[in-house]
């Protein structure tokens, strides 16, 4: 017998049970975005490698080690989006959409990084995202945050913390680089090499590590709250003033830092200790110079993108209230099924017919009809008399003719 094939690790099916739930989290969002008057935006899967190392930054693991990239056959570089806002952003350039004017975005779609496989880490996910553009206000951050904090709400998901902090503008860190760069080069030896060629080309990066050791010499390096302008500083304040008249609880946490090179400004990120190490479900912040570097003019913008698999390990069972007729007849009466789940399907019912339950003694129909998860049965007695029995309570059967209906 021929080997079967599997799904590729860290890719799943899924079916519809744990369907109920996704649906219901991609209705919640998306039903939230449009109250929120955000615009619905897909971009394509596969964009150009360049697109990823420009954004991102070369220097990033998602960019070095992550992304799912291959040569076409005509020899262009292609990688699937490890994430969304870049595609936002190249999009929004291409067809003239940010120059000028405020946008609102949303999408929802899979991503992919070749990661360890493990809990809350796969390596197709799926993220939502809400990208603002056009908008140097503090109002764009305090919206994307009440935005989140609504949907945990709507979803009923307690002990989500929100963790803030601010990277300042692009001198302060150009400052803060110059100071780190200095603090760490005499340590250099306690580095990898790879930390080694991170500490030359993008030192920053080496804040977002996921090592031990570094995280242990950075204890005692330069701290970014050093840095910051009398702007930035007040810039941070003031958003910390809106999030308490809002009443909105957030811990300000000055080694948040972004794996992504594009943020400046205000990051934030909400976590759970539900999950274990994979505990963050959702992260932004504002990034000002990402449509000027990949060749727009000058945007502001922010945006925030949240992790669908961790969300949904949170959420309880959501079982939608059943809406569903199946339809069922004396056995020499099925010719009748068809001609009338055709007319109740006009009318907008939904309606089911079971060709795995071939007919048969109605009893037996019947018995088969109450383990689906259909709410009534319609049976077709004859042309002339139906019976519509409730299939999930006990309320009464209601006898009646096709006149009647
Ligand atoms: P982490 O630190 O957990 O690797 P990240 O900083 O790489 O997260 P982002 O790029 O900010 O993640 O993506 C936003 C959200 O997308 C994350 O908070 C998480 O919920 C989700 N996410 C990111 N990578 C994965 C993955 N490999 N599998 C499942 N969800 C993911
Ligand atoms: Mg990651």
């Amino acid at each position: 017998m021929s080997q079967t094939l599997q799904s590729i690790r860290g890719m799943h099916d899924l079916f519809s049970d744990q369907l109920q739930n996704w649906l219901h989290l991609e209705n919640t969002l998306q039903q939230l975005a449009t109250h929120y008057g955000y615009q619905p935006v897909r971009t394509p899967i596969l964009e150009k490698t360049e697109l990823f190392k420009r954004s991102l930054g070369q220097d990033t693991d998602v960019v070095e080690k992550e992304m799912y990239t291959f040569e076409d056959r005509n020899g262009d570089l292609l990688s699937l989006r490890p994430e969304g806002t870049a595609s936002c952003v190249r999009a929004g350039i291409e067809h003239g959409q940010l120059h000028n004017q405020v946008q609102a975005w949303w999408y929802l779609g899979p991503m992919f990084r070749r990661e360890r496989p493990q809990k809350g880490r796969l390596r197709q996910f799926h993220q939502f995202g809400i990208e603002l553009f056009g908008s140097t206000e503090l109002s764009a951050e305090i919206e994307l945050i009440a935005f989140a904090d609504q949907l945990w709400e709507q979803l009923e998901l307690k002990d989500i913390t929100l963790h803030i902090n601010t990277l300042g503008n692009q001198t302060d860190r150009q400052r803060y680089r110059t100071a780190l760069v200095k603090f760490l080069t005499p340590l250099r030896d306690q580095l990898t090499p790879d930390e080694q060629t991170r500490l030359e080309r993008n030192p920053l990066r080496l804040l977002d590590s996921k090592s031990p050791s570094v995280q242990a010499l950075l204890k005692k390096a330069p701290a970014i709250q050093d840095y910051l302008s009398p702007e930035s500083v007040q810039r941070y304040d003031t958003l910390k003033q809106h999030l308490s008249d809002l009443n909105i609880t957030y811990q300000d946490n000055p080694s948040l830092v972004r794996g992504l090179d594009y943020y400046n400004e205000a990051v934030f990120e909400w976590t759970t200790d539900a999950l274990g190490a994979q505990g963050t479900l959702c992260a932004g912040g504002r990034y000002d110079t990402l449509v000027e570097q990949l060749g727009g003019s000058s945007t502001p913008a922010v945006g925030f993108a949240l992790g669908l698999e961790r969300t949904l390990e949170l959420m309880k069972i959501h079982t939608p209230q059943p809406q569903q007729l199946v339809i069922l007849s004396e056995p020499n009466e099925s010719t009748l099924i068809a001609p009338l789940a055709a007319q109740l399907r006009h009318m907008n019912l939904q309606c089911v017919i079971r060709t795995d339950f071939k007919g048969g003694p109605l009893k037996n129909q019947l018995k088969r009809a109450h383990n689906t998860q259909a709410a009534w049965a319609l049976i077709l007695e004859s042309a002339e008399q139906y019976q519509i029995k409730p299939l999930q309570t006990h309320a009464a059967t209601i006898t009646c003719s096709p006149h009647t209906l």
